[in-house]
């Protein structure tokens, strides 16, 4: 255990943001993890960082938890149960389930970060959440000091949600998560989108990789890489409205985009809420807007996340002002 005195953390975040860190340590396993925590308080966590805009250097020490390592816990007629550690990149994990025909994971692929981080905010896309294939996670808790395991209950996912998100934010590390995915695959195709894409590949009745693969395609020509252009995907979360504000604002807005939500509510697309306040596109400096996706803020370069928080908040308080609706970031910001 290494621990690296003012480094840049740069090459560990999606936006591509020059901050220091004061100290720096690479955990590989849960007792480094016990040893270093009874000595020192980490100032932040760290996964793949691409959940994440860093506003400012950070003082104390960033903990990178690189805890690796796929077992097969156990398996039944119809279900298999894989254990990944926190530290695994979550797009690699899906591909090693795919390998196997391991069905659940599908529609999750080729979503950056790592399995640690992915439960804290209930990772979605196309139609999937992770709280569809979660069995169990173990956490270690850094007010009582000892692991604890979280059943799917316990984490209390909701839409990009989760205790570790709310009630109990910053609590928690996440050491492993177990995943319970199928031997005979239930594919969920619903989303026009796949569906196009399939039938482009030529494919009528689809096995779990061709999903993936769909999905992957879609993902590439629809999303910044954050190789090419920094970024951490949706900055923020599609806001969910009551009956009486979505009928009010669907009757001023008749081509709004709208999605049925748990209990009578209803989510609107926070993209096309951004697009209407005319901010697609824009820059200032190296901060923007990405030209096709409002939902996505980039840094062109040099920005830095104090301008890109910046761009956010004129971004929130524009749409507040045309449709009364208040963004909630998905990014977590230090
Ligand atoms: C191009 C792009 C596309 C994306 N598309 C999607 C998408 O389709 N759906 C979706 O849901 N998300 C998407 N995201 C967001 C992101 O990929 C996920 O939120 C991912 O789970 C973040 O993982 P990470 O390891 O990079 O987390 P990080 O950014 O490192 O961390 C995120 C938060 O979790 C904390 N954290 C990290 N690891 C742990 C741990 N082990 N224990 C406790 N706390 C921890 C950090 O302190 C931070 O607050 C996208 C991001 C990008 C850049």
């Amino acid at each position: 255990m290494l621990t690296q005195k003012n480094i840049s953390l740069l090459p560990y975040n999606s936006f591509h943001l020059d901050v220091n860190a004061a100290e720096f340590v690479s955990i590989e396993t849960v007792n480094q993890l016990q040893e270093l925590l009874s000595q020192q308080t980490p100032a932040l966590i760290l996964g793949g960082g691409s959940n994440l805009l860093l506003t400012r250097n950070v003082d104390g020490l960033v903990v990178k938890i690189d805890i690796r390592g796929i077992d097969e816990v156990k398996e039944d007629n119809t279900h298999i149960y894989v254990r990944a550690g926190a530290g695994e990149n979550w797009h690699e994990f899906v591909m090693y389930t795919m390998k196997r025909n391991w069905g659940g994971l599908e529609n999750l692929s080729l979503i950056p970060g790592n399995v640690g981080a992915a439960p804290i905010q209930n990772i979605g896309a196309y139609g999937v959440e992770l709280k569809d294939c979660f069995y169990e996670l173990e956490a270690y808790d850094r007010t009582e000091k000892k692991v604890f395991a979280f059943g799917v209950n316990d984490c209390r996912f909701g839409y990009r949600n989760s205790i570790f998100k709310s009630a109990e934010k910053g609590r928690y590390i996440i050491l492993n998560v177990t995943f319970i995915l199928r031997k005979t695959p239930i594919l969920h195709t619903s989303y026009g989108a796949i569906r196009d894409e399939l039938k482009k590949m030529g494919i009528q009745s689809p096995a779990i990789q061709d999903v993936s693969k769909a999905v992957i395609t879609i993902r590439r020509s629809k999303l910044p890489d954050p190789a090419e252009i920094g970024n951490a995907g949706s900055f923020f979360k599609n806001p969910v409205v009551d009956q009486a504000k979505f009928q009010s604002l669907s009757s001023k807005y008749t081509d709004m985009p709208a999605y049925p939500h748990e209990d009578q509510s209803v989510k609107l697309a926070a993209g096309w809420l951004i697009e209407q306040c005319g901010w697609k596109g824009y820059r200032k400096g190296d901060a923007g807007v990405h030209k096709d996706q409002a939902l996505v803020l980039v840094n062109y370069g040099k920005a830095t996340g104090r301008e890109i928080l910046e761009l956010s908040l004129k971004i929130q308080s524009s749409v507040l002002k045309k449709f009364g609706v208040q963004l909630e970031e998905e990014v977590n910001i230090f």
